[in-house]
């Protein structure tokens, strides 16, 4: 495990960048990350925003934000902030201004206007049903349109009518006038514009005819001079169409686009619709919540931006199926943490111990260092008292062969503190263990027992300076690996029962002033962050364990 940074990692993208560079086909590169601002971003995105704006970082070239907001339906002013607010919060800052796919509309419209003068489009009133019939399948060719043949003058006031308002809405739709046999279905005379009476969030109610994704993809691209259109493999397909409409009008630039696999996470979704359902039937918390592979339920996780680019920088970019473990993710979030969180103790299943022998002002507490390779984080003390909580599952009455920790007659080293001998296990009438009485060796602060070895240590805390905190667990949100494979079966189905448990824990006295965000290794129980939303700085303490320190993921480890 390392925290340094791996060198850049070429790809088959940046082949072809150096190339275009090299031969004189740009004088540098304009990308984009052209989200549409129908839900939040999620773990995918992050690779395309780290490939996109990382790329424009190394090469000194630029990286657009636009918005494409061509479904006014499904869009909302919430979901293009909180996008905003991802996109920089993973450390990229855009090219000027936002753009949106909205600021051209007109600029579409008149390009639509120029490829009816030029024969290639065409109004047609077949209804949705109608179309989808003549459209023909993958092994049976489209058949033309009966509308496909009218006038130039005909389509043209048709569609001046569609923008005006005078045509009920998915009555007619402007269509490419390509090729209906082609063996390419999206390129059997697709659809351009709609008539859609719903209210944008940036034109209001200024149009009631919008322009489809492949033709304002391509268009916008063009418009704003990108040089290299970064996409999921999916439109591979859609690939001649934008070359297409981009050759058949008056446009100077004509953008490349290029395929990489999308990122899929094992044991989690990566889809817009379905993190939505989850979020509407109230399946977890909201966006953000922790267990969610959204950008926000990242960040409240207590993921790193780093951790999140270095994971993006270590998957690559290529065109093979691109599926990753979860434990992938979780080892790059470590390794940034590892560097940069102080260490403190915490309890999170309490058990209480006495300390017969301690007396006060004699066995007192030592100063501990935040970071073992860090000793610009500082030190704080660590208070012993009469009475301890340890973790109940670092005692054992009959411990398995190798116990390291607790058992009656056993000593332990209590970290930053002395060594601690179990004398008793005190019960209840029920039989069930309340508190142990233990006793430690005063001869043995900073300094080996003599004649004995002690092999283990555990973290504690003093009952009376440790702080009650909240600490929430998270485990994978799905039971399966690809809990959407199964286009027939439900994947709520294999929502994880046990994804969230919340622990009443306790907190060395340190933390008390953690803001919110802050993070923190809990000595030998993983990293946790202090919550976002619930968290208060001296008030409620509230922390989410990030990640544990070794990859849970494959088995379960102590
Ligand atoms: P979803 O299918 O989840 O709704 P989308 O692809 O429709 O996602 P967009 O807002 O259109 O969402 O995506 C913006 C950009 O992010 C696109 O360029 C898209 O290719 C890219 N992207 C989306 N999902 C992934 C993914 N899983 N891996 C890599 N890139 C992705
Ligand atoms: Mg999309």
């Amino acid at each position: 495990m390392s925290s340094t940074p791996l060198p850049v990692t070429s790809n088959f993208i940046r082949s072809i960048i150096d190339a275009d560079l090299a031969g004189g086909k740009h004088r540098g590169i304009v990308t984009r990350f052209p989200p549409e601002p129908n839900g939040y971003l999620h773990v995918g995105h992050a690779k395309s925003i780290c490939l996109n704006f990382g790329l424009a970082k190394d090469y000194h070239g630029k990286c657009n934000l636009r918005f494409d907001d061509t479904n006014p339906e499904k869009e909302s002013e919430e979901y293009a902030q909180s996008i905003q607010d991802d996109v920089r919060w993973l450390g990229f800052q855009w090219d000027g201004e936002v753009r949106w796919a909205s600021d051209y509309f007109e600029q579409l419209y008149q390009f639509a206007v120029e490829l009816i003068q030029k024969g290639l489009a065409y109004v047609d009133d077949l209804t949705p049903e109608q179309m989808r019939e003549y459209r023909g399948t993958l092994t049976h060719a489209g058949k033309n349109s009966p509308y496909r043949e009218r006038s130039v003058a005909e389509n043209l006031d048709l569609f001046t009518r569609m923008r005006a308002g005078e045509f009920a809405d998915g009555s007619r739709v402007l269509r490419a006038r390509i090729d209906m046999t082609s063996g390419n279905i999206n390129m059997r005379d697709p659809a351009i514009y709609r008539i859609r009476r719903v209210h944008h969030i940036r034109t209001g109610d200024a149009w009631c005819i919008y322009p489809m994704y492949d033709y304002t993809h391509c268009i916008s691209d063009a418009l704003e001079g990108i040089t290299h259109s970064l996409c999921t493999l999916e439109f591979e397909d859609h690939r001649p169409l934008y070359d297409w409409v981009l050759d058949n009008i008056t446009i100077p630039c004509h953008p490349r686009q290029y395929e990489f696999s999308r990122l899929e996470l094992h044991y989690t979704i990566t889809s817009k619709r379905k993190l939505l359902q989850l979020v509407n039937e109230k399946r977890v918390s909201g966006w953000d919540d922790p267990r969610m592979p959204t950008i926000q339920g990242m960040r409240r996780r207590g993921y790193t931006p780093e951790g999140i680019r270095e994971f993006a920088k270590r998957i690559g970019v290529s065109k093979s199926e691109n599926t990753v473990d979860m434990a992938e993710l979780e080892s790059a979030i470590r390794d940034d943490l590892e560097s940069k969180a102080p260490r403190v103790m915490a309890v999170i299943n309490p058990l209480k111990v006495v300390v017969t022998n301690f007396v006060e002002g004699q066995t007192e507490s030592r100063e501990a260092g935040f970071h073992p390779q860090h000793a610009e984080f500082g030190a704080r003390l660590v208070q012993l008292g009469k009475e301890i909580w340890i973790e109940a599952d670092d005692f054992s009455e009959n411990p398995p062969d190798g116990w390291q920790r607790l058992t009656i007659g056993g000593e332990v080293r209590l970290r930053y503190s002395f060594v601690l001998r179990c004398d008793e296990a005190i019960k209840d009438a029920a039989g069930k263990l309340i508190e142990l009485r233990c006793s430690i060796d005063p001869d043995t602060l900073g300094k080996n027992p003599a004649g004995r070895k002690v092999k283990g240590v555990i973290h504690w805390l003093s009952c009376t300076h440790a702080l009650q905190a909240e600490i929430r667990i998270y485990d994978r949100l799905f039971t399966v690996p690809e809990p959407d494979a199964d286009k027939e079966f439900d994947f709520f189905n294999y929502l994880n029962p046990y994804s969230l448990s919340v622990a009443q824990g306790w907190v060395e006295a340190c933390v008390r002033d953690a803001a919110p965000e802050a993070r923190y290794q809990f000595e030998r129980l993983g990293y946790f962050c202090a919550d976002r939303r619930d968290h208060q700085a001296g008030g409620k303490l509230v922390f989410n364990r990030t990640v544990t320190l070794k990859d849970s993921w494959a088995k379960e480890q102590n």
